[in-house]
């Protein structure tokens, strides 16, 4: 699973690659407690809670998670608190994690808006990739800017010092919707791409920019042939492929909420992990082969 920053989140010409989570990584053993609701072990939506539910617990408190944090990293740790997030980091620069608690309270309230109900964030900021790479439980994360994990957001100090202000925006909120609404049993198109729509849908960027690989196809004359299978959206060979996977995926979802509205968008992500997504998709209407059709026009439309 990968995360593809183009130069409007860069702010650079290079295309940047963000690695998420890979295949199969153990869940790191660290601060899971922090969310409130219990272990997120046992859930596949932690930090989320669901439309009409009160909130509960409030920010997490200090205590048996961050001593547990504390004896990884010692006198290094430092807590800052937002409204509705916790960011703990390791030897951070001045201002981080301050600045990381204001975008994690924003990156909160765009993804409750979308799935209606609030969302707190659980931000990690370790020293290095190294150390990220640790608490995620991979080999590395080169490349990455943050990783969704366990229920909490790893950022990958780095390259997460890349980015633009807006950039820093749409990943968090791209990886939250991860940790709130889950990926399981889920295609990646829609899972990317709703995590895509989420981050975008206020960050202000033209679909000409946010989807800049696929708009150069397009404008090209080669419009994509069916949405993006998972191999699309693996790491390696081709970087441009792998952009325009996400922009694709992106679009999909972008075209569902305008034409059946954002709350049945919504509604069609939670039924296609219960019941998959072709008869989600079919019981609105909408199965695969015409949602493809109706997507390739909305792609040309948006892009050309
Ligand atoms: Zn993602």
């Amino acid at each position: 699973m990968l995360l593809v920053l183009t130069a409007a989140l860069t702010g650079g010409p290079d295309a940047l690659l963000a690695r998420e989570r890979a295949a199969g990584a153990q869940p790191a053993p660290v601060p899971a407690q922090w969310l409130p609701g219990g272990d997120p072990r046992s859930s596949e939506r932690p930090a989320a809670i669901g439309p009409g539910e009160p909130e509960q617990g409030g920010v997490p408190e200090e205590g048996e998670p961050v001593a547990e944090v504390r004896a990884l990293w010692g006198d290094g740790l430092d807590v800052v608190r937002g409204e509705r997030s916790l960011v703990a980091g390791h030897d951070a620069p001045p201002g981080l994690l301050e600045d990381l608690a204001r975008r994690a309270d924003t990156a909160g309230r765009r993804v409750g808006g979308v799935l209606g109900g609030p969302v707190r964030a659980v931000v990690l900021v370790p020293a290095s990739a190294a150390e990220a790479a640790g608490l995620a439980g991979v080999a590395s994360v080169d490349g990455l800017a943050a990783v969704a994990d366990d229920g909490r957001v790893i950022v990958v100090p780095e390259q997460f010092a890349r980015l633009t202000p807006v950039g820093r925006d749409v990943v968090l909120a791209h990886e939250l919707t991860h940790v709130a609404a889950g990926t399981e049993g889920l295609p990646v198109w829609l899972y990317e791409g709703f995590a895509d729509y989420v981050a975008y849908r206020d960050a202000g960027l033209p679909a000409r920019t946010a989807a800049a690989e696929l708009a150069a196809e397009v404008r090209a004359g080669r419009l994509p042939g069916g949405l993006p299978e998972a191999a699309d959206f693996a790491p390696g060979a081709d970087a441009g492929r792998l952009a325009r996977a996400y922009q694709e995926a992106w679009l999909a979802c972008r075209f569902l909420a305008a034409h059946l509205g954002e709350e049945t968008l919504v509604r069609l992500y939670r039924d296609a992990q219960t019941y998959g997504a072709d008869r989600a998709l079919a019981s609105l209407g909408l199965p695969t082969g015409t949602l493809t059709e109706r997507w390739r026009a909305y792609v040309r439309d948006q892009l050309a």
